[in-house]
Order: C-alpha cells, then sequence, then structure tokens
C-alpha cells in the first residue's frame, strides 16, 4: 500500500503516519524528521535547511525531492510506504507522480486530515518532543509518565523551535498558500479520502482504516 498523508501541521499526520505504518507493515517516511535528522548531524543540507524550517517556511522543492526519491527506492519500501509531510506543494506533487511512474508504481490513496486552525494552535503549543530519539507527546494528550522527560529514553523533552505560536501561524499560513492546493490536485485523481481529525487517536485511527478498507 502506498500512502500520502495530507493535512496542516499538526493536524496529526505524524501520529497516524506511525500507527499505519505498524498496522501494514510499511515504512513511515517523514520528510521533516529526515531533515532534523542532518540537522542534527550538521550536514550540508541540514544546514541550508535549517534556515527555512525555524521561520516555518518550506524547504526549497528540489532538496525534499531528491530525498524522496532515493527514500522510495529503499529495499524496506517494496510493499509500500506511507509519505508523512511529503508532497508539500504542487511541484513535489508533480515531482513525485514523475518519479512513481519511471518505477512502474502508483498511489493507492491520500489520507487528508481536516482539523481547524484554532485546535491546532493549541495543539502545538502543548506539544513536546525528545531531542533524542523523535517520540513526541502532549501536555495534555499524551503525557510522559514523568512530567518533561522521555518515557523511552529518558532525556530532556523539548519544545520544538518550529512549534513555537509564532511559527505555527507562519506554517499555517504557508500550509494554506502551498500545500493546501493538493487537496483538490488528488481529489481530481480520485484517491483523496478526507477525515475529520478532532477526537481521540483512536477514534480517529478507526475511521481512517475504515475508510481505507472501503477504498480498497
Ligand atoms: P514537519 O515535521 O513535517 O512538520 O516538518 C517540519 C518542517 O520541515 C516544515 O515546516 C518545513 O520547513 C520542513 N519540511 C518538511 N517536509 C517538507 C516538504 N515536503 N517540503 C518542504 N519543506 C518541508
Amino acid at each position: 500500500m502506498r500512502l500520502i498523508m495530507l493535512g496542516a501541521p499538526g493536524a496529526g499526520k505524524g501520529t497516524h503516519a506511525l500507527l499505519l505504518s505498524k498496522e501494514y507493515n510499511i515504512p513511515q517516511i517523514s520528510t521533516g524528521d529526515i531533515l532534523r535528522s542532518h540537522i542534527k548531524n550538521e550536514t550540508d543540507l541540514g544546514k541550508e535547511a535549517k534556515n527555512y524550517m525555524d521561520k516555518g517556511l518550506l524547504v526549497p522543492d528540489e532538496l525534499v525531492v531528491e530525498i524522496v526519491k532515493s527514500r522510495i527506492q529503499e529495499d524496506d519500501c517494496k510493499e509500500g510506504f506511507i509519505l508523512d509531510g511529503f508532497p508539500r506543494t504542487i511541484p513535489q506533487a508533480q515531482a513525485l507522480d514523475k518519479a512513481l511512474e519511471e518505477l512502474g508504481i502508483g498511489l493507492d490513496n491520500v489520507v487528508n486530515i481536516d482539523v481547524s486552525d484554532e485546535v491546532i494552535i493549541k495543539r502545538m503549543a502543548g506539544r513536546r518532543v525528545c531531542p533524542k530519539c523523535g517520540a513526541s507527546y502532549h501536555v495534555e494528550h499524551k503525557k510522559p509518565i514523568k512530567d518533561d522527560i522521555c518515557d523511552e529514553c529518558e532525556s530532556e523533552l523539548i519544545l520544538r523551535e518550529d512549534d513555537k505560536e509564532e511559527t505555527v501561524r507562519k506554517r499555517l499560513q504557508v500550509y494554506e498558500e502551498q500545500t493546501k492546493p493538493l487537496i483538490d490536485y488528488y481529489e481530481k485523481r480520485g484517491i483523496l479520502l478526507t477525515i475529520e481529525g478532532t477526537g481521540s487517536v483512536e477514534e480517529i485511527g478507526k475511521k481512517i482504516k475504515d475508510a481505507l478498507e472501503v477504498s480498497k
């Protein structure tokens, strides 16, 4: 199964991509995570990407397209993959179409998680991540066992620079202008599944799975 997770930042793409990746035993490919690991390792790509990410802007298309093109050709992607946070612009979607065509494969579905801006701003201000292992938490909805400490590796949790309210507002504006047109792009192809993204993680997860089953 080859899926794209679409939605505004903070809509729950990452959470549900991870759950689906376990359910269907296919990798979750998060361009945000890949870029953050480049930043952590201080690669040239990481240094360039950081300038954009800290401001809530998108990293240039050609950089992310190359990352995804090579990642989807790795062995673990043979049975499928879940793209989480890619594509985010029409040129990225077109580049993906071209790459998939060259590989002789297609997309099954695009899951669009729909959440209002107000809910997103509230959610993201409470988000905490582990800088070491990448696990994510929420001060209200997904508390770690010990306050501000990662359950997995015991590191101190942080609020990501790009989850700060001002940056979140910028990211929502960028989403509106550059990413939202993808809804129409995939709707026209007849592979878009829009899921209302409010409620518990379990409820939303069930809605997504049901919609995927029905569309098979
Ligand atoms: P995320 O963790 O998916 O919210 O991504 C965090 C940041 O990484 C975004 O705000 C962008 O700056 C950058 N990024 C991630 N994926 C992409 C993409 N497909 N295109 C451009 N920038 C991206």
